[in-house]
């Protein structure tokens, strides 16, 4: 729990995006994906003791907004967050978010932050935690397919954790692949601008999907893909919004978070409901077995899953003592004699 001052306990520490922007600089934004890595592989392992629900969503023609509840019995989360692919070429983000952490003893919240860049980082995050288990070893060339918002953050991931050195970017709009070109100048990364999403892929140990369009898109097509690639396929994670040809889904061996939220929103959506997947927790914890051969092809069918917000909450709260990056809000009437309510406002007059 978050090391309050008794006269403190009823304020609640919040970190606005200004105060996200100083921790992941005091970190450093490659090491703070690491050091949230690191607290998701923890969760995914001990995978029981969580509360588990497929997320609540609230769909419209323009996008969804959902929330994203857990609790493993001493501190629950939860994170709202949108998806609106059309946002962007309104001038808005695609994804926003916020969360919260509260203690279950007594439902008091202990953290309320901004969760866009902490989205970003903690997906990036996932991603480079299943390709550690499933990726080809030695893996050097990653394809990046949409460079959007998320974009940079997943090839920092994978440089950090996989050690990839080369980046091949590919996006529908020429502007994104240039500002993510920019962006990933100074990381050591090589850096290939491409012109089609063919020539991204090309001699790609791993192919990133993370393009954004309300509809069963086909960004990768089975001829792209060949024996022995790893996919971390983050865009699809709604239903009706997909990203892979059928076929590459039925020629790969298919990892997913939690089985009852990816048949609703991931790529397997688009297969039978029995069809076998593996659940990354089992993979984490020896139950089940990752990448097995140089010629499988693996696939992650990441939609994001509340433990993982759960798991950054708790690293950006494990850095609120040593940042001071929060500031307390005063969001819970907690009057000295819990059963005066009425008697606080009056005496506020
Ligand atoms: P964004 O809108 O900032 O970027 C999306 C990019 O995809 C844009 O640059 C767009 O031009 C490009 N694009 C669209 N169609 C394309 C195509 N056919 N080929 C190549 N590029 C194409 O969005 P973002 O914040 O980067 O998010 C990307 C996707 O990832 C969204 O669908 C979002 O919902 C999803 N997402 C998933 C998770 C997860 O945990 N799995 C987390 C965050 C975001």
């Amino acid at each position: 729990m978050t090391n309050l001052a008794p006269s403190k306990l009823a304020m609640v520490p919040f970190v606005s995006v200004d105060n996200m922007m100083k921790i992941v600089h005091s970190v450093g934004p490659a090491a703070m994906i690491r050091g949230i890595a690191d607290y998701i592989e923890a969760d995914f392992k001990r995978w029981p003791e969580f509360d588990k629900t497929p997320r609540v969503a609230a769909h419209s023609e323009e996008g969804v907004i959902e929330l994203m509840p857990t609790s493993d019995g001493e501190t629950y989360g939860f994170k709202y967050v949108n998806g609106h692919p059309a946002n962007m070429a309104r001038g808005f983000q695609t994804v926003t978010a916020f969360g919260l952490l509260a203690r279950v003893d007594n439902g008091y919240p202990v953290l309320l932050s901004e969760m866009t860049i902490l989205t970003a980082l903690r997906t990036a995050a996932t991603s480079a935690v299943a390709a550690k288990h499933l990726a080809p070893k030695g893996a050097k060339t990653m394809a990046m397919i949409g460079n959007g918002a998320q974009c940079e953050f997943q090839a920092l991931a994978f440089q950090e954790v996989i050690g990839i050195k080369t980046v091949r970017l590919y996006d529908i709009d020429p502007a994104a692949t240039a500002k993510a070109a920019r962006n990933l100048a100074e990381t050591g990364l090589e850096v290939i601008a491409c012109k089609t999403a063919e020539d991204a892929v090309a001699g790609a140990d791993i192919i990133t999907t993370c393009t954004a369009d309300k509809q069963y898109a086909t960004i990768l097509t089975d001829n792209m893909v060949g024996s022995g690639q790893h996919i971390n396929a983050i865009g699809g994670d709604c239903p009706g919004k997909t990203e892979l040809h059928r076929d590459i889904l039925l020629r790969s061996d298919i990892f997913v978070e939690y089985p009852p939220q990816t048949r609703i929103e991931g790529e397997i959506q688009q297969l039978d409901e029995d069809h076998p997947v593996t659940e990354l927790w089992e993979v984490m914890t020896g139950r089940a077995q990752g990448r097995t051969s140089d010629r499988q092809i693996t696939l992650f069918d990441s939609v994001g899953f509340a433990t993982e917000d759960f798991s950054a909450l708790r690293y950006v709260r494990d850095q609120l003592e040593r940042t001071g990056a929060y500031v307390d809000l005063d969001m819970l009437a907690d009057p000295d004699d819990p059963r005066d309510l009425f008697g606080m406002v009056q005496r506020a007059r």
